[in-house]
């Protein structure tokens, strides 16, 4: 039999998912110079504003079958994988390390993360 998941591991997964989250919306507006507070997250096709279900990362992906509900335009594969990668860092790093220091070594693996993808989506702008 397996150990139980400590109860902290599962929190702190779904925050690694929430900061992926997050990153895809700084990669987004970012480039942009657009405030990363206001709006609240919409559609940049059809400026319908995301729901609960629109912004749990990866999952709401998957039920939206990757498109906005409202008017089917693709949202991008990119989201759920930058999602994914910042869940997978605190996975690994809480197998490796345990909740301490896992969690902070996690928390610095998403941070690298999120600025090799913001740094991404900053360089393609520039390029256009
Ligand atoms: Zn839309």
């Amino acid at each position: 039999m397996a150990r139980a998941i400590p109860f902290v591991n599962i929190y702190l997964v779904l925050v690694g998912l929430m900061l992926g989250s997050f990153i895809n919306l700084a990669a987004d507006r970012i480039p942009r110079r657009e405030s990363l507070v206001t709006p609240p997250s919409h559609c940049r096709a059809c400026g319908r504003r995301l729901n609960a279900i629109d912004l749990l990362p990866v999952a709401g992906y998957l039920l939206r079958r990757g498109r906005c509900a409202t008017c089917g335009v693709p949202i991008g594969s990119s989201a759920p994988i930058v999602e994914a990668v910042a869940g997978a860092c605190m996975v690994l790093a809480l197998i490796w390390l345990g909740p301490w220091p896992g969690a902070a070594v996690g928390l610095a693996l998403i941070a690298a993360w999120g600025l090799a993808v913001t740094g991404l989506a900053l360089q393609r702008q520039r390029a256009r």
